[in-house]
């Protein structure tokens, strides 16, 4: 009878903050873009041994590295990583990354045709506009606020939490350049029809 007690109250720690709320902006880490780097250092401290996480200086220069290198692959952040522990392993900073997003301290973010892209700004219901010509990613904060900002017009029962928006368009430094190639291939028709 005593094991049984103790066996549930066990499994009541287990989960001690499962969120059931359904909305997003609870789960993450709020990061303002204006905190200094031990300020960062501080909250992603406390975000990592709120999830049972020890604060390793691998874990530290994952974080660092994404914070400096918004929207990056992995690949690129492995790169920023070795700055930092030059003899760090790609398949570490990956299982560093899985393990970062599914305690919220990174969000993961995959527009199609390219590779994941990681980032630190979490939990704050924000969108991607993508540029479909060089892939430049550009924040854009949620015009609703709250998760999920669209509200289908049925939901078969599920309980939705989320809904992921995805802004596709040129960048501006894709315009000029487009508008450059343009005029560049008009000229050269006219040149050519003169001959
Ligand atoms: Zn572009
Ligand atoms: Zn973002
Ligand atoms: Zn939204």
């Amino acid at each position: 009878m005593t094991d049984a007690k103790t066996t549930s109250d066990t499994k009541k720690t287990q989960h001690p903050e499962h969120h059931n709320t359904g909305c997003a902006h609870t789960t993450g880490l709020p990061l303002l873009p204006a905190m200094s780097p031990e300020q960062l250092e501080e909250a992603w401290t406390t975000g990592l041994r709120a999830k049972g996480r020890r604060v390793t200086k691998q874990r530290l220069a994952v974080l660092h590295a994404v914070q400096d290198h918004p929207h990056s692959t992995a690949d690129t952040i492995v790169q920023a990583v070795r700055e930092r522990i030059p003899a760090i392993t790609v398949q570490s900073v990956y299982v560093i990354l899985a393990d970062l997003t599914d305690i919220d301290l990174l969000r993961k973010f995959e527009p199609p045709g390219t590779p994941a892209l990681y980032e630190t700004r979490t939990g704050d219901n924000h969108h991607h506009a993508f540029c479909v010509r060089c892939g430049k990613v550009e924040d854009v904060d949620c015009a609703v606020g709250s998760a999920p900002c669209l509200t289908p017009s049925n939901f078969h029962g599920m309980a939705l939490f989320s809904a992921d928006v995805l802004y596709r368009g040129v960048c501006a430094g894709c315009q000029t350049e487009a508008e450059a190639e343009l005029a560049k291939s008009q000229m050269q028709a006219a040149a050519s029809v003169q001959h």
